[in-house]
């Protein structure tokens, strides 16, 4: 269990799950978290790196996400994505351990996860088949986090745990469409062609692949959790538990904003994996389970889009 006052460091603080993971911390009473924007220390850097956790020692670290995207990030900047993470990744994990902090959460991803699997995903899955093409070289970074994570501690005895979120949503998400997964890309389409009363939005793919998606407040609650009451090296899956369509997710969305124009499908853009619903039987035996609905959560982000939207037009 970690003590009210331990030194936290978040790494990945400015994303989205990097901002729930702060806030949840914060909220449960935590009250020694370190963050360090990028001007301040550049994670990719491994001498600054180094030296930041000789001089801080802290005690627990959050690795969440610093650098990730959805299909079409995956798919134009795979350099930069397998770049940034194997850096960023491999510094932490490697001066946490000299440091000897406590114990490390690792944050994988669903991709990681064979192209063509059973449904729903267990951890066992693993390196049982070939990947996804459009996000390649993203899963092989988290991959080999996941396997120096392991390494690190069968060799030196440490406790770096890895946890495989589902695709997460929320307040703070990414909505540029260049890079943004399909809740935020969606929610900014229908809301732009509402404001600007189009006829269309077009949804990319067939609309037949299925997602599963987690609100981010509860993916944080999920983290700290399993910071307390998970000490092995697999892998754990966090997810909602049930899957959707992604023409199912669309026409969600299409009421939640009011849009009344009509969905059409762009099949020139990629479908990616066809499913990806994780097994969460191994978490919910541990004693966490999903509070949230997916409605409602769709809902308060987009009132927070809507919000920082109408922000911007008045200033
Ligand atoms: P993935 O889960 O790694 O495939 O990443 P995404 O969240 O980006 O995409 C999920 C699915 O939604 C894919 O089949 C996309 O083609 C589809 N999709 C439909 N419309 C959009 C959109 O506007 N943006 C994104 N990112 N995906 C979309």
């Amino acid at each position: 269990m970690m003590n009210k006052d331990a030194k936290i460091f978040i790494a990945g603080h400015e994303g989205m799950i990097g901002i729930a993971l702060v806030r949840c911390l914060k909220t449960a009473g935590f009250n020694n978290l370190v963050t360090k924007s990028f001007s301040q220390l550049d994670l990719t850097n491994q001498s600054e790196v180094r030296k930041f956790f000789l001089q801080e020692v802290p005690e627990y670290v959050f690795l969440a996400p610093i650098k990730e995207g959805g299909i079409l990030a995956n798919t134009n900047y795979p350099a930069e994505l397998i770049y940034t993470n194997l850096q960023v990744q491999t510094n932490i994990i490697h001066f946490a351990w000299e440091i000897k902090v406590k114990k490390l959460l690792f944050l994988g991803s669903s991709c990681i996860y064979p192209k063509f699997c059973p449904q729903p995903m267990k951890e066992e899955v693993l390196l049982t088949g070939l990947l996804e093409p459009t996000n390649e070289a993203y899963a092989i970074a988290k991959i080999a986090g996941i396997k120096m994570c392991q390494a690190y501690n069968k060799q030196y005895n440490t406790n770096f745990i890895s946890v495989i979120p589902t695709n997460i949503y929320g307040p703070y998400d990414n909505f540029d469409l260049r890079t943004s997964h399909v809740i935020p890309g969606l929610i900014g389409k229908f809301h732009q062609a509402k404001i600007g009363k189009k006829e269309e939005v077009i949804i990319w793919g067939s609309g037949n692949p299925r997602r599963e998606f987690l609100y981010v407040d509860d993916f944080a609650d999920a983290c700290i959790f399993l910071m307390n009451n998970y000490n092995q090296s697999e892998i754990i899956n966090v997810g909602y538990g049930k899957d959707i369509s992604i023409r199912e997710l669309a026409s969600i969305i299409k009421e939640i904003t009011e849009f009344d124009g009509v969905l059409n499908f762009d099949d020139t853009k990629p479908d990616g994996m066809p499913y990806k619903l994780l097994d969460i039987s191994k978490i919910n035996k541990l004693g966490w389970s999903v509070k949230t609905d997916l409605k409602k959560d769709l809902k308060k982000t987009y009132i927070w889009f809507k919000e920082i939207e109408e922000g911007k037009q008045n200033k």
